[in-house]
């Protein structure tokens, strides 16, 4: 397929995107190109712009574009409570909630000994120098229920416990709204393995 060279080029570059395959990213190429060259040169702009200057918390790894992020700089945030997560979007979902107003340490991934992903990768080093000088009195761990997500947070805990620090797991299982025989199986071991007494 011989589209000009610059054609080529940007056909090529659209494949660095999640999920865009050789197909999609000749649609869009082409769509800018016929259809929306401002909204292409728009986005080219802050992509550039995101992609130089977004850079990560200092204090807790969160992607951001000022040196401490808005929850570490604020002076609403419950100190004693650090939330540990895989990536920046767990941060925005916990945020959600409304419930949580503790701080947060992003990982920025999972422990992957096959990959090459170990400690170092996540900022373990950080986070332990966190612990030691924060008034920090409980960690939650809430790492994703995959098996690296779980071998993660087994991780982390060992090395805090040694500290006096409480640590939890969040709770995995039976979505409210569900229905049990739509629930796999594994989830279901997991609610009723994390079964809690019921308050009278
Ligand atoms: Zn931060």
């Amino acid at each position: 397929m011989s589209f000009s060279p610059l054609i080529n080029r940007l056909i090529n570059a659209l494949r660095c995107l999640p999920s865009v395959g050789p197909r999609s990213a000749q649609r869009i190429a082409f769509y800018l190109l016929e259809r929306d060259r401002e909204g292409g040169l728009a986005l080219s702009e802050i992509l550039k712009q995101a992609l130089t200057d977004v850079k990560q918390c200092s204090s807790c790894r969160m992607l951001c574009e000022t040196p401490l992020c808005l929850w570490c700089s604020s002076d609403r945030r419950d100190r004693t409570h650090l939330c540990i997560v895989e990536t920046p979007a767990d941060v925005i979902a916990i945020e959600q909630t409304g419930g949580y107003r503790g701080l947060y340490f992003v990982l920025m991934g999972h422990l992957s000994p096959l990959d090459g992903i170990g400690p170092n990768d996540l900022g373990i080093d950080h986070l332990l120098e966190r612990l030691e000088q924060e008034p920090i009195k409980e960690v939650i761990l809430a790492t994703n229920p995959t098996v690296e997500g779980e071998a993660t947070a087994h991780y982390i805990a060992g090395l805090i416990k040694q500290r006096g620090i409480t640590t939890s797991r969040i709770a995995h299982g039976v979505p409210l709204g569900g229905e049990l025989e739509f629930i796999d199986g594994n989830t279901l071991a997991k609610a009723f393995a994390g079964r809690v007494p019921l308050e009278a």
